[in-house]
């Protein structure tokens, strides 16, 4: 079979790993100019690999490839050098949140850190490069494709037997493009997370960081809304990300460069019902409203004293911001955010504060916004030769769940071929 990638991230590192020993011919189509390029893939900040039935996707993954893919991208480090965390192996820790109304999410991480996410991306990359027959087409942003009897046709005129759509969220306007060709692709479309990158001294959740780096719980708001921690960043740092037309707050760590502070997002799900059908509309518009009050590319810091009584923030107190200054506004979070999202991030604190003693205190730092989409779920019977894979597909948030998708799905596509 003459197959196409579309994108060179996870989904699509998975997907060739699992089909490079065929006989099949594997085109890949990625629009970065290249390898070295640094917006290739979403495997560029943190490199974060969970093992979890918990987190991660809505796919079935068993735990043995989880634990296999883990193992793929550890043996492409320089020196096998990374971060191990478990959370809530430990009972007490998990029995301490579930007694104060926390669910605590069971998970395995190993940490590579930014620092050498490049160079494995590239040691994987010369792999699959030395293979005859995988060819990379870099800088080739595909916008279009056409479904024929048996075949599929790429924008730039090329038809394959079977094309697998991996262009993560960053190709947002190619999945834009065949939702609006074929809306009957879509199966769910309603949800999206908003909320904060919360920011505060290392010693006040140092005990926590030790035993398990990565402590996820969620939490069912007083206001009916599901909160839930994410991306937990020890000594890490809070940088902004672009997004073209708004810039959003997000969180690292590097594996050599430490700062004093962790941070970890607050994120409050909401799901809207009929007629409603536009999260990233809604997502979007509040973000640029964050833009709008805090100035172009710029987020808005709050401590969190000032964050409940929505009162402006105009100096900061003991805890310093490890975001550039020139990055940020001090201000008013409440400005920007709908009310039930800021009480439920309030509701969130002071209950995780019951646990954790320091978390709600008055000089720990909010920084908005953060919010994370969700794509639209899209169906993978409807067409024979055209398949989504990794994020893209709505079925996935993690690099070793898009890993496994790709996995899976050159599994699943090898087969059919088989028994034809
Ligand atoms: C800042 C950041 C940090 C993250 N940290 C972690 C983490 O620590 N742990 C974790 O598990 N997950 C993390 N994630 C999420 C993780 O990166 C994604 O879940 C995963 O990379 C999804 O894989 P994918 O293959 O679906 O998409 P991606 O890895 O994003 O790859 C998609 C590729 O398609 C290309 N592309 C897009 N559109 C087109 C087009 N039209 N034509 C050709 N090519 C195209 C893109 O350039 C990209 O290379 C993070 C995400 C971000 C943004």
């Amino acid at each position: 079979m003459k197959i196409a990638i579309i994108g060179f991230g996870a989904a699509a590192i998975g997907f060739i790993e699992k089909i490079k020993d065929s006989d099949n011919e594997i085109h890949v189509f990625e629009k970065s100019k290249d390898v070295y390029s640094s917006s290739i893939s979403g495997i560029r900040a943190d490199g974060k690999l969970f093992v979890s039935k918990e987190m991660g996707g809505d796919i079935e993954v068993d735990i043995t490839l989880q634990e296999k893919l883990v193992e793929y991208y550890i043996s492409k480090t320089e020196d096998r050098k990374f971060e191990v965390g478990s959370s809530f192996t430990n009972k007490e820790y998990y029995k301490q949140f579930y007694a104060k109304g926390f669910q605590p999410i069971l998970s395995e991480f190993f940490h590579l850190g930014t620092d050498q996410l490049k160079q494995i991306l590239f040691k994987i990359y010369e792999d699959f490069k030395s293979y005859k027959n995988i060819h990379f087409h870099f800088n080739q942003n595909i916008q279009d494709l056409e479904i024929l009897p048996g075949k599929v046709l790429l924008d730039n005129d090329d038809a394959f037997d079977k094309v697998v759509v991996a262009v993560g969220r960053s190709g947002h306007k190619l999945i834009k493009t065949i939702i609006n060709k074929f809306p009957e692709v879509v199966t769910d479309n309603t949800k999206v997370d908003m909320g904060v990158r919360f920011e505060l001294p290392n010693h006040i959740v140092n005990d926590l960081n030790k035993e398990m780096y990565e402590f996820k719980v969620k939490y069912k708001s007083k206001t009916g809304y599901m909160v839930r921690t994410f991306c937990n960043n020890p000594s890490g740092f809070v940088v902004t990300e672009n997004y073209g037309d708004f810039a959003m707050v997000n969180g690292h760590a590097k594996l050599k460069e430490k700062s004093k502070n962790t941070n970890f997002a607050i994120l409050t799900t909401v799901k809207l019902t009929h007629p409603f059908n536009d999260p990233i509309g809604y997502g979007s518009h509040i973000a640029k409203l964050f833009n709008l009050l805090a100035g172009e590319r710029k987020v808005i810091l709050q401590t969190y004293k000032n964050f409940k009584f929505s009162k402006r923030t105009k100096h900061l107190y003991r805890v310093e911001p490890t975001l550039e200054r020139d990055n940020y506004i001090l201000g008013d979070i409440n400005l920007a955010f709908p009310r039930r999202i800021a009480e439920s991030i309030i509701d969130f604190i002071e209950n995780l504060d019951v646990v954790i003693p320091g978390i709600a205190n008055d000089d720990n730092l909010l920084y908005a916004p953060e919010i994370k989409f969700y794509s639209n779920k899209l169906n993978n019977d409807k067409f024979e030769d055209l398949k989504f894979v990794g994020d893209c597909s709505g079925e996935t948030r993690s690099i070793i769940y898009a890993t496994a998708h790709g996995w899976l799905m050159a599994e699943r596509l090898m087969k059919r071929s088989e028994n034809e």
